[in-house]
């Protein structure tokens, strides 16, 4: 199995990140690739504070797990390259999963906070 790829996005009508990623929705792009899209959260929790999200939308990252491992890595290794000019390497990762979870958007997006010392 390969990660996603541009030429087979899947998207879902009325998601906010999908929209995002069509560049129908302004964002402050970080970094994308065939896979993935990087954009600053609106809502900053950190000195750096970017959301990473597949371009093929899947509601949350156990569907994402489960469907597109690869995929999933290739998030990971977006993290670490964003924390790698941000801040040394050090970041932290959070998926929320499902509304209970704290999850707003149901299109599955890595948080990658960085850019400073993290409070535990
Ligand atoms: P969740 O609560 O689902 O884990 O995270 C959703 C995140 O998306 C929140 O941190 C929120 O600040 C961010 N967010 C919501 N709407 C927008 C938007 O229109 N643009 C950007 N850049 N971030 C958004
Ligand atoms: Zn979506």
């Amino acid at each position: 199995m390969t990660a996603d790829v541009k030429n087979s996005v899947k998207t879902e009508a009325d998601c906010l990140f999908c929209k995002i990623i069509a560049g129908e929705i302004p964002s402050y792009k970080v970094y994308e690739d065939d896979v993935v899209y990087a954009f600053k959260d609106i809502n900053p929790k950190a000195k750096v504070h970017v959301l990473v999200v597949p371009k093929n939308h899947y509601k949350n990252v156990a569907e994402l797990a489960e469907q597109s491992p690869e995929t999933l890595v290739h998030i990971v290794e977006t993290a670490k390259n964003i924390a790698n000019d941000a801040f040394g390497g050090s970041f932290r990762l959070i998926f929320n999963t499902g509304k209970e979870a704290g999850q707003s958007v149901f299109h599955v997006h890595a948080h990658v906070l960085t850019g400073e010392v993290l409070d535990e």
